[in-house]
């Protein structure tokens, strides 16, 4: 690599989990845009994993300043990376990676080398804290980079408030309580829409105290990126902008980068996936009429039990509705053998419905026969369901999704909030409330979203702006 180059040089550091890597490739990718330099560090599961699924490599090889280093999460291959397992890997990360990573960075700060130019920041994921010390240490800016929404990290930042007006922790109670100590959410957020941390027992469980430390530590970045848009979550971002003056809001991630390929390269973008994408889910989405498809998905991480696959089965096809529902490999509770999807539900779903094991998900939620989207509320799939102006109903797992839920149903009008339940006969009235009974109420609210969204991403939108100023701030870090 040249290095007299005056490119900035920027290492890119996500979380080891499908939806953070996914956002923090696309991020990644408008930088190299830009003609910013930058080294995606990844560990070396998802590596692995995106080297088996989707074209990376090819895809990242046009750009001459971009390349991949790995390093271990220390977790083996094969352990399994459900949500039941995530502590798992927060723990990995915080003992193996982080110790790791300091090496790195002192042996490439501080000896010359020739095969890697100077870096000139860190863009580390929120859950990877640590970094900051490790920047300190080597004398790098770090950029923290939000994986979740503005209003999920403003729940989380004011844990300690809601801590002491003793409103955290809570288990069980009236869940439907309302909390007093997330400003700007006073007169609708419930316990149970509070963040999943908050329901255990005691003030010191590692589940609390864990997130609180991560963001208290993100404090002293030089900046912080949050995947969203001004126009979905501006209050609550003026209250963020209060405490991180310097936050670039560069959302929807997966829009940006599509507006900005379509302008400058005639290249098109694929997917980041870590399972392989069933694509026959395409050809059959094309023989069902327009808008008549609810696209089931929980994510990447959320498990289900085999009596919840039964309700939303029966509550589907009592729905009437057609479905393309996702179910992943490792997606039911239990051992090897008692994952196996029950037989009698795949062949009762031969006529209305259609069962992969992973789909091309942004692909999908673009489809003409894709009416609504049963999700578990994560992120990304929130953004990606909005940008392409789909009605959801919520049924969140855990971690941000409670909150994200929320805001869904409640502030942004596009949907329904099935938060603790999943009964056949809630879902059956949901799907039919979503896909008819109740569409023209939701679809007014989630067109006008979509014009947002897309809007926000083109040439003089607020997220297209933020991005040339975020990158506007890294050329300054490299003088
Ligand atoms: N996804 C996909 N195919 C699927 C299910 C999910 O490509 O069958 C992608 C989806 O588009 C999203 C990511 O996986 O970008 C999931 O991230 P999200 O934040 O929604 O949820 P998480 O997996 O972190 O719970």
């Amino acid at each position: 690599m040249d290095q007299g180059s005056v490119s900035p040089h920027v290492l890119i550091f996500p979380f080891p989990i499908q939806g953070n890597v996914n956002s923090m490739l696309k991020l990644t990718e408008l930088l190299c845009l830009a003609g910013i330099q930058v080294t995606f560090l990844n560990c070396h599961y998802p590596h692995r994993r995106l080297l088996s699924y989707s074209n990376i490599q090819a895809r990242f090889s046009r750009y001459p300043g971009f390349r991949f280093e790995t390093i271990s999460d220390g977790l083996p291959m094969e352990h399994p990376r459900t949500a039941e397992q995530f502590l798992d890997i927060v723990d990995g990360v915080k003992t193996t990676t982080a110790p790791l990573f300091m090496e790195m960075m002192i042996s490439w700060c501080r000896s010359a080398s020739d095969t890697r130019s100077p870096l000139t920041c860190i863009i580390a994921d929120g859950l990877m804290s640590f970094s900051i010390d490790v920047a300190n240490e080597v004398g790098l800016p770090v950029i923290i980079f939000r994986a979740i929404s503005a209003c999920s990290f403003w729940a989380y930042f004011s844990l300690p408030q809601l801590i002491e007006a003793g409103e955290v922790p809570f288990r069980g109670g009236d869940m439907d309580r309302l909390v007093a100590s997330v400003p700007g959410m006073e007169g609708f957020l419930r316990r149970r829409d509070l963040p999943s941390c908050c329901r255990v027992k005691d003030v010191d469980n590692p589940d609390l105290q864990n997130p609180m430390k991560n963001i208290r530590k993100t404090h002293g970045a030089h900046a912080q990126v949050i995947n969203t848009f001004d126009d979905l979550e501006g209050p609550i971002l003026s209250q963020i902008r209060n405490h991180f003056p310097r936050t670039y809001t560069i959302g929807p991630l997966h829009a940006l980068l599509k507006s900005k390929l379509a302008t400058e390269t005639s290249t098109s973008q694929s997917s980041n996936s870590f399972w392989e994408e069933d694509r026959s889910c395409i050809p059959w989405l094309d023989r069902q009429p327009s808008k008549s498809v609810i696209y089931v998905s929980f994510g990447s991480l959320a498990i289900i039990t085999k009596e919840e696959l039964r309700e939303f089965w029966h509550g589907l096809v009592n729905s009437g509705s057609r479905f393309l529902w996702v179910i992943r490999p490792d997606a039911l509770v239990g051992k090897d053998e008692e994952r196996q999807t029950p037989a009698e539900l795949l062949e009762g779903t031969k006529d209305r419905g259609y069962v992969v094991g992973w789909a091309p998900q942004e692909e999908v939620l673009k489809h003409p026969a894709v009416g609504g989207f049963l999700t578990h509320g994560g992120w990304n799939s929130t953004l990606e369901s909005i940008v392409e102006g789909l009605p959801m109903i919520c049924w969140p797992y855990f971690a941000d999704q409670q909150i994200n839920s929320r805001f869904v149903s409640h502030v942004w009008k596009l949907g329904m909030d099935m938060k603790d339940s999943c009964d056949r006969v809630t879902v059956e009235k949901m799907v039919r409330d979503l896909m008819v009974e109740k569409r023209d109420e939701f679809m007014e609210a989630a067109d006008t979203l979509a014009t947002l969204a897309k809007k926000c991403v083109g040439d003089g939108g607020s997220s297209s702006c933020n991005l040339n100023s975020l990158i506007e701030d890294i050329r300054l870090l490299s003088t």
